[in-house]
């Protein structure tokens, strides 16, 4: 594979385009089960283990990280799942395998991940039936309480995922949500606020709640998740101690990772990335997965740094910065950092970071900053 950095850790992600049916507010490509071809999940599956084999040939030792994400990875049934993972883990375990799983497909069958999986994420969204109705939600209340509570006896860290700031709903609602979704005791929690994504059916019938009122959600959601426990690692992720998601920091410190799948992409390289991505399209995969591939400048590089790190509370370390490409981050930003609002950052000399009202303003210090560039 061009660009593949040797020296450093290789994460994996395979995309799973498969639903049981498409949610009102969901961008994300997969097909409807109902649109799904005869014997297209068989062949995805062979495809995927194939180029994890070939993948593992050039590489030959274990991954960092693994995440099968998807749409709903469940659609494949746990049984391919576990021959995925085990291709996966061929040449050892690596440090984290995640799986996300629909409610209302975590069934018994989950089991045959035991050994293989080591976090399972859920995507609650919430407990509240009209804030599932609002978001046109393919999964019930029912389905995901009896999900988290199944995953609350399992031996799987896990994850469960709420939307905020949907139309309809009070801050008392998402307030209600955290509360209800932590007491099953989730080592990790992604908190966002929907987003309305052109084409789909919500952002045809509601409209977002608007800036303020999102900051407000978002402001109260902070606070109690914060009195509960979590540490605010992410712009949209919360953790006990120890349960970060070590797959999604290998985005955000923008290491190496390769997809697969229809749309899945891929990162390799250093002080320059080489981007891929695969065809957008469950036909064109089918037939011959093909990767569209980007050399990345170090200015381009430097951008998707500054786009992926500065989400973190840990922002971006200045050593690192040099190492990678050979200059000083404070010589290259130093000025622009000092006409911004001295509440939104921290800078303890060794790293930039953004504190929590500084991430309320994430897209325009990107934009400030990305014109030193
Ligand atoms: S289950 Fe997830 S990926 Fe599938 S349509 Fe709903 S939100 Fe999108």
């Amino acid at each position: 594979m061009e660009g593949l950095d040797r020296e450093r850790p290789l994460s994996l992600y395979i995309h799973v385009p498969f639903c049981s049916s498409k949610c009102d507010y969901c961008a994300f490509y997969s097909v409807p089960s109902q649109a799904v071809p005869d014997g297209a999940i068989g062949r995805y599956t062979d495809l995927v283990l194939g180029e994890i084999s070939a993948l593992r040939r050039e590489w030959g030792r274990p991954f960092h990280t693994v995440f099968i994400g998807g749409g709903n990875p469940a659609m494949l049934g746990y049984r391919r799942l576990a021959e995925i993972l085990r291709a996966a883990e061929a040449d050892g375990m690596p440090e984290e395998a995640t799986v996300e799983i629909n409610p209302e497909d975590l069934t018994d069958g989950i089991m045959e991940l035991e050994g293989l999986a080591t976090r399972i994420s859920v995507g609650v969204q919430s407990l509240d039936p009209r804030t599932l109705a609002a978001l046109g939600r393919n999964s019930s209340r029912e389905a995901a309480a009896a999900a988290l509570s199944r995953l609350s006896g399992l031996p799987f860290d896990f994850n469960a995922d709420i939307i905020t700031a949907v139309p309809g709903q009070a801050i008392g609602g998402t307030l209600r949500d955290i509360e209800a979704i932590a007491s099953y005791g989730p080592g990790h929690i992604s908190f966002y606020c929907l987003s309305f994504e052109e084409g789909t059916p919500l952002s045809r019938r509601s409209v977002p709640l608007g800036d303020e009122a999102e900051a407000a959600f978002l402001r109260a959601g902070w606070k109690l998740l914060s009195e509960l426990g979590y540490r605010h690692y992410e712009v949209s992720n919360f953790a006990k101690e120890g349960k970060e998601c070590l797959h999604s920091k290998v985005y955000w410190g923008l290491g190496q990772y390769v997809g697969f799948g229809p749309g899945a992409e891929s990162s390799v390289g250093y002080g320059r990335a080489v981007s891929m991505r695969d065809s957008e399209d469950l036909g064109s995969y089918l037939r011959r997965p093909e990767q569209t591939v980007s050399f990345l400048s170090a200015d381009e590089t430097k951008e998707e740094l500054l786009l992926a790190s500065l989400r973190t509370a840990y922002g971006i370390d200045k050593a690192e910065y040099m190492r990678r490409f050979g200059e000083g981050f404070d010589a290259r930003y130093g000025a622009l950092i000092s006409r911004l609002d001295s509440s939104w950052y921290r800078d303890d000399g060794s790293r930039f970071a953004l504190t929590e009202e500084g991430f309320l303003f994430l897209d325009r210090i990107i934009l400030e900053l990305a014109m030193a560039i």
